[in-house]
């Protein structure tokens, strides 16, 4: 299906010729119609993949008109295990955001800097990008409330776990409002992540692409 099938805003679609982006790569066919249908998904695919605007460009599209942003409270938030990755996809977001003919915005927060200027930064922010230790000193000190989210992500989810995050995220997780869009994107697909699936994801749909071809092993 090309970008122009999807339903996606005039905006975006500009955003998406100016970048050549000409056609969606496999993961994107396949995601963002499943996310753009609020449905929970589970994503097994690499950097590299086209992962990032594969989710990116339909939560965007999902909080157009319906962002609620007040009193520190977010509309999505994108779990990610380094500052690095936090930056990238951060860069996505304001990449599709510049265009879009209402003001989203997304900021990114992450350890290993200080966080008073994270905390100025907060102010009427949407999309929030955070590494999991740093979301919760943000939230201890009442700098963002997570109560009201729409929409979770994790990416690198399996890295996360990796990096010694198991504790933070349980947290978290325990801090989210029961009804919410949840997607679930990881490069491997093992127990920890299938009992992760189990946990959050509502009868998701799951899109695996293999890394080294275009297959798209449809399991679901
Ligand atoms: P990611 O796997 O999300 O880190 O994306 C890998 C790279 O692919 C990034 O540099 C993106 O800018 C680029 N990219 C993502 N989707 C497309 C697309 N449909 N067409 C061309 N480039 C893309």
């Amino acid at each position: 299906m090309p970008f122009k099938s999807m339903g996606l805003a005039p905006s975006i679609l500009h955003t998406l010729k100016i970048q050549n982006y000409q056609k969606p790569y496999p993961i994107q066919k396949e995601v963002i119609p499943a996310i753009l249908d609020k449905k929970d998904v589970l994503g097994i695919a690499k950097t590299g993949s086209g992962k990032t605007a594969g989710y990116v460009i339909p939560v965007l599209m999902n909080l157009l008109g319906k962002s609620t942003v007040n009193n520190r409270h977010i509309d999505a938030l994108v779990l990610v295990p380094t500052r690095e990755l936090a930056v990238q996809v951060n860069d996505v977001f304001r990449l599709f955001e510049e265009t879009l003919p209402e003001q989203i915005k997304t900021l990114a927060v992450f350890g290993g800097a200080s966080i008073n200027p994270q905390m100025k930064a907060l102010q009427n922010v949407s999309i929030l990008v955070a590494t999991p230790g740093r979301l919760l000193e943000l939230v201890d000190r009442n700098a963002v409330k997570i109560s009201n989210i729409k929409i979770l992500v994790l990416d690198e989810a399996d890295k996360m776990l990796n990096s010694g995050f198991a504790d933070e995220m349980k947290r978290i997780f325990e801090l989210l409002p029961v009804k919410r869009q949840n997607l679930l994107f990881s490069a491997t697909i093992n127990d920890d992540i299938e009992n992760m699936n189990q946990i959050l994801l509502r009868d998701p749909v799951v899109i695996k692409i293999e890394s080294d071809d275009e297959d798209i092993e449809l399991i679901k």
